[in-house]
């Protein structure tokens, strides 16, 4: 009997053992790729500079430092975010975090009745990946009109036509219209859902006009989109029914289930499809817990470079050969404007910044 029990005790060590090399393993190795092209102190120069790594400046390092002649700096005010923010579940944890930087609007006078000085909390992630990291994963293509007004308002080159490439990368596939009639564009967004497997009403319309063929199944996509299966959910059904009856009478509405960046249960955001992939890339350096205080300006006329300030509060100087890249999010790109003196100019002169020249030169400033 003693003999039996020590062997069980032999064997269950074995096995804790075994199980924390595993986990030690999978540990370093996830440790090692998610640090991999970190660095603690940047280089004098860089081609790029990318300010701040969220959903957007993750996109912009993994597609410039594709090229591997250029030399791209992305500098982010966070660190990384805690595995919470990959379980889908946990999001709300996460706001008032030190990874959020939970800014909260000034009291309101027609909304946010009920709440504390009838001010809102407005929550913006804080690290690597951004708001992508803790938002709420739905996800949507905007119609037609979105881009029509986007275009409208000076954002040249940015139409649907001009990004159906990238949308199709991301997306993994790529299709091509084969009726040059305005309707091609008006069900591209439908057609992009439907080959991600997703389903709206005029996506089950376009099947049937065949405006479009898929000419070839790329590799795996960027970005995983899933759909909420309502299953035998008998409301779900009911749901889904009233929004394509709803549908018919008003055109420019489209209904779908909810799409979302999940994958295999865990988040996925443009740092897990763009900026981890990349992150070996000798050019291509990452720099955290930075934060950038302005862009400097030869006499407020050329970008040279931008002025940061890391944890250890040491201000430094980094040059930029060819562009600076400001994706700091809604609320932060117009600050760091600010700071660097482009703004309204009664607004920079009551906190004492001077206007740079580039800001002389807008209209209305
Ligand atoms: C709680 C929440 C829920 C949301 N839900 C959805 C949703 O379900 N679907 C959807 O489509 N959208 C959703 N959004 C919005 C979406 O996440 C954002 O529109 C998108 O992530 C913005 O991308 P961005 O690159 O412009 O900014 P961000 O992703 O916010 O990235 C900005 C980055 O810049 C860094 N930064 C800021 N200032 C500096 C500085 N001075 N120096 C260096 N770095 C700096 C920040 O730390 C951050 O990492 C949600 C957002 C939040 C906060």
């Amino acid at each position: 009997m003693p003999y039996l029990l020590q062997k069980q005790a032999l064997y269950i060590m074995m096995l804790a053992l075994m199980g924390g090399v595993i986990l030690g393993l999978v540990a370093w190795s996830s440790w090692t790729s998610a640090h991999h092209g970190i660095i603690k102190t940047p280089e004098a120069h860089y081609d790029y500079i990318i300010v701040g790594g969220g959903t957007a400046g993750c996109v912009l390092a993994a597609r410039l430092s594709a090229n591997p002649r250029h030399n791209v700096l992305l500098v982010e005010a966070g660190e990384h975010f805690s595995w919470l923010s990959s379980v889908p579940l946990a999001t709300p944890m996460l706001q008032g975090s030190a990874q959020d930087w939970a800014y909260r609007t000034k009291p309101q006078v027609h909304s946010s009745w009920g709440l504390n000085n009838q001010s809102s909390a407005c929550p913006r992630g804080r690290g690597l990946g951004g708001s992508g990291k803790m938002n709420y994963m739905l996800h949507n293509i905007g119609s037609e009109e979105d881009f029509v007004r986007w275009e409208g308002s000076g954002a040249i080159g940015w139409g649907l036509r001009q990004l159906q490439p990238y949308i199709s990368k991301m997306l993994g596939t790529e299709h091509k219209c084969i009726k040059q009639k305005p309707y091609c564009l008006r069900s591209y967004q439908n057609l992009l859902m439907s080959a991600a497997g997703l389903y709206t009403t005029h996506s089950a319309h376009l099947k049937s006009h065949r405006s479009f063929v898929r000419v070839k199944a790329s590799v795996q996509p960027l970005m995983h989109i899933s759909h909420v299966d309502v299953g035998n959910s008998v409301l779900g059904k009911v749901f889904i029914e009233a929004g394509h009856e709803l549908a018919v009478t008003f055109k420019n509405l489209s209904f779908s289930t909810a799409h979302s960046t999940v994958f295999k249960g865990r988040r996925w955001s443009s740092l897990d499809g763009y900026l981890r992939p990349a992150l070996g890339r000798r050019n291509l350096h990452v720099l955290l817990k930075t934060q950038v205080t302005r862009v400097v300006t030869d006499n407020g006329r050329v970008v040279q470079g931008v002025e940061l300030r890391s944890s250890g509060d040491f201000t430094k100087f980094v040059r930029s050969r060819q562009e600076v890249m400001l994706s700091a999010g809604t609320i932060n790109t117009p600050h760091i404007l600010l700071q660097s003196g482009v703004g309204p100019r009664a607004h920079l002169q009551k906190h004492g910044v001077s206007l740079s020249a580039t800001a002389l030169s807008i209209p209305g400033l």
